[in-house]
Formats: structure tokens, sequence, C-alpha cells
């Protein structure tokens, strides 16, 4: 399943068919795993100028090159623009994006503005830049989507990025929150998508590598890795590991929420709450099954006596 057509060493023709089999499938699953999302959602619509947000990393590739297969295929017309924001970290290499995106004969906007040197003044140094860093970064995505008359901004965050912000949330911030596939920017102005939340990380990594993508690497802003989210992380392989289907089990979980089991008093009104003598297949059962014991091993409980 690893397999890329990067082999160095020489290949029987049976198995560059295999590497080509399994390539196809990886492209045609993120193109069906993203237009299930988009339509899920309803993200893209007909005369929408979608941003799509390149950063040079795994993710953002794929978004971009998967949504323009997609708008060859799409019912519907919509613009596609590429946005780097060149945040002049130091060895920042400006001339691979351009290149790549000339040659893919895609619209962009390389966006240059020096917020490294903002977040290296004002932040104590050994203290965490990421969070004005990214305050700064949104508010001038904000503002290039506005002067190119882009109405969606996509992100490429995918659905280990959606899991591990739940995690960390709920873990660090006391709150059952993710990351939402679709959101009204926090200036009212855009509609934020990330068409890439049913798709898997190590789905982008192969993908990435099949299509060799230009990476620029993330660490050039000399940021540590932020520490809880590589807990969160590890945690998520670990369950993996150990029980294969359980991150994906995690994920259709928080898209299947039951307000009414859970504690939040403003989701739902356990206040107001009477018994109105109609059956609800909803309501409590009092003695739930353990969802995890197959449904047999109850049918052997005897509760007659012998
Ligand atoms: S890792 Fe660096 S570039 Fe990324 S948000 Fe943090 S400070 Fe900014």
């Amino acid at each position: 399943m690893n397999a890329t057509l990067s082999a160095a060493e020489p290949l029987s023709i049976k198995s560059i068919e295999k590497i080509t089999y399994e390539n196809n499938k990886l492209h045609k699953r993120l193109c069906r795993q993203v237009g299930q999302a988009i339509g899920d959602f309803n993200m893209i619509e007909d005369g929408d100028k979608v941003m799509v947000c390149l950063s040079g990393g795994k993710d953002s590739y794929a978004l971009l090159d998967i949504l323009l297969t997609l708008r060859e295929r799409a019912p519907i017309n919509f613009d596609i623009v590429a946005v780097n924001l060149d945040q002049k970290q130091p060895n920042f290499p400006a001339d691979i994006l351009p290149a790549y995106l000339t040659k893919l004969g895609v619209p962009f906007h390389i966006e240059n503005q020096d917020t490294y040197s903002i977040v290296k003044r004002v932040i104590e140094e050994g203290k965490t830049t990421c969070s004005l860093c990214s305050r700064l970064r949104r508010g001038i995505l904000y503002r290039v989507a506005d002067e190119l008359g882009a109405n969606k901004i996509a992100l490429g965050h995918h659905r280990d990025d959606i899991l591990e912000t739940f995690f960390l949330n709920m873990f660090f911030g006391a709150k059952i929150k993710g990351m939402p596939a679709k959101l009204q920017s926090d200036d009212g102005k855009h509609m934020v998508i990330r068409p890439m939340a049913y798709v898997k990380e190590e789905d982008t990594f192969r993908y990435a590598e099949v299509k060799k993508f230009p990476i620029i690497p993330c660490d050039l802003c000399g940021s540590q890795e932020n520490l809880q989210r590589k807990q969160i992380k590890g945690l998520m392989r670990e369950w993996e590991k150990k029980h294969p289907g359980r991150v994906e089990s995690i994920f259709s979980a928080i898209s299947t929420v039951v307000p009414s089991h859970l504690m939040d008093r403003d989701l739902f009104n356990f206040k107001d709450l009477n018994i109105d003598g109609k059956a609800k297949p909803e309501g409590d059962i009092a003695f739930d099954d353990e969802p995890c014991a197959p449904p047999q091993a109850f049918n052997t409980i005897s509760i007659t006596p012998n």
C-alpha cells in the first residue's frame, strides 16, 4: 500500500502496474472524499471564487490539486485563485511556489508581509509564537481575499487535524469543539471551508510523494512544534495501531452528536423537560447495551432462575 513510483531499484512490469493501480486508487479516493465533503457541507456553489491558501506543505498542495481536478468535472462554475503568504521567514525559498503555479497555469497571488519580524520582536525569546503568527496571518488572508474578490477561503486541514484540534480543546480547553468543515470567518465577510475534512493525513503524505510536490519545510520560523499537539498525535497513532479503525470511529462520532445525552444545558433544554407519556426512540432506556459487547453476549445472560 505504501508503494510509490519513486522507487530507486528496477521494477518488474507487474510491480509498476500494481503501483500505478494503487496511485490511481489513491487519487480517486481523494477526489471522492473531497467531493463528498464539499457536497455534504455545501462548501462551493456556482459563481464562487475560491481562494486556496497554499503554504507549500503537502496538505495545501493536495487540496489545490484535487480542487482543480474536481472543477473540471463539476456541473457548476467556480474560480480558483491560489494565494501564498510569504512571511519572510529566513531561507524561505520564494521562487518555488510561483514556479509551480505558473507551470500549473493557475492564477495566483503571493502576498509579501514580514510577519516573522513582528512576531520575533513582540514575543519573548523561548515563548510560543504560533498564536500571534496565525492571528496576523488570518487578518492578512482575509484582506487578500477581499482584494481578490474571493468569497470562499479554502484551507488544507484534513481529518487528523480536525481530530487533533478536537482532543486539544477537550483535554486542554475543557470544551467539545473541533475544527469546522465550513464556518463564517470571524470578520463575517467570508466563508472558510476545509474540503479535505474527510481525508486521512496518511493519504496526503502518499499523495505528495506520488505527485512529487515541491514541499517547503515548515520549520523555517524556528518555532518548536506544539508539544500538546504532538502528544495528541502520538496518542491517536497508538490507538490506531492497537485498534485499527478507532480514529475513523471517533471522526464518525463527532458527526453524530446527541445533545440530549450530553451535559450542555445550552444545547438541550433539560430544565423544561417533562414527562409527556409518548415513547421516544432517543429516550433513556436505563440499561443501555454496552456498545462494545456483541448483542449475543446479552442473549447468554439468563434472567430467570434455573
Ligand atoms: S510554526 Fe511558525 S509559521 Fe507556523 S504558526 Fe507557528 S510561528 Fe507561525
